[in-house]
């Protein structure tokens, strides 16, 4: 069953159009992943997704209904949890208080309690830094950290921008045996992610964005095996 669908998307920042007519869909259960150079596009489109920019142009449905106009906060109670690029967190608050400020009731089923248990269960990292403040986290735990506030909001859809961005490759091991869990446990998730080996062992479909537009869409083993697309477009 179609869990999320972007169709004829695009997104301008006064005349600059950033997104043109983007498209594509993807199922309940699926990994997905945007892969791009710099600039091409592809924060602009989960941030589109999640109500942060609006679109000039198209449309978002998620679960059958459109979020033409939804604000953020709508669309995380639809089910989407998006993990920003640069995993802001609360600085000043602590580890268990940017955990429970992201928990939305009635979303779950699960008390607050039982929703912190679970993430700690996940990451119990967490649990053991509940007390320390955000900002004092290392960048991995911030990682963390930023997931397990998405996690809070019993998200159908995982939306993550850049998760291993300047983490270190013994960090980013750990991060995405953490994302293959999710994706085991059936969760649905759109990722960015800049480091497309990474990427290509644990996704599900690829689409890559050049200049706005998708320019190559296609499961991993045939990117991986399309030597001009990954070296137009990846640099690889
Ligand atoms: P990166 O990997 O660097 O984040 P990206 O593929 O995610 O790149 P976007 O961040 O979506 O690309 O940027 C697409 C284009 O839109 C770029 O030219 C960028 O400079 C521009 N852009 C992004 N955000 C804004 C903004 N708030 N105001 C003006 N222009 C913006």
């Amino acid at each position: 069953m179609t869990l999320l669908t972007v169709e004829n998307l695009s997104v301008a920042y006064g005349d600059m159009l950033a997104v043109h007519d983007v498209s594509f869909a993807f199922d309940i259960g699926e990994v997905f992943v945007l892969l791009g150079a710099n600039g091409a596009g592809k924060t602009s489109i989960l941030r589109c997704i999640s109500g942060l920019v609006p679109a000039r142009s198209g449309d978002v449905a998620f679960a059958g209904r459109s979020l033409k106009g939804k604000r953020p906060h709508e669309v995380a109670r639809a089910g989407i949890a998006h993990v920003p690029e640069g995993r802001r967190v609360f600085p000043n608050l602590s580890v268990e208080e940017n955990l429970i400020v992201s928990f939305i009731r009635n979303r779950s089923k699960d008390t607050l309690a039982v929703a912190l248990d679970a993430v700690y269960q996940f990451f119990p990292r967490l649990r053991e830094r509940r007390r320390q403040l955000g900002g004092t986290l290392s960048g991995g735990e911030q990682q963390m950290l930023a997931i397990g506030r998405g996690l809070m909001t019993n998200p159908d859809c995982l939306i993550m921008d850049e998760p291993s961005e300047g983490l270190a490759p013994i960090v980013i091991q750990g991060l995405w045996q953490a994302i293959a869990t999710l994706k085991r446990e059936g969760l649905s998730i759109l990722l960015v992610e800049q480091n497309a080996a990474l990427a290509l062992k644990l996704v599900d479909f690829v689409h890559v964005i050049s200049k706005g537009r998708v320019v190559y869409s296609a499961p991993p083993g045939d990117l991986w095996a399309n030597d001009e697309i990954k070296s137009r477009y990846l640099g690889i």
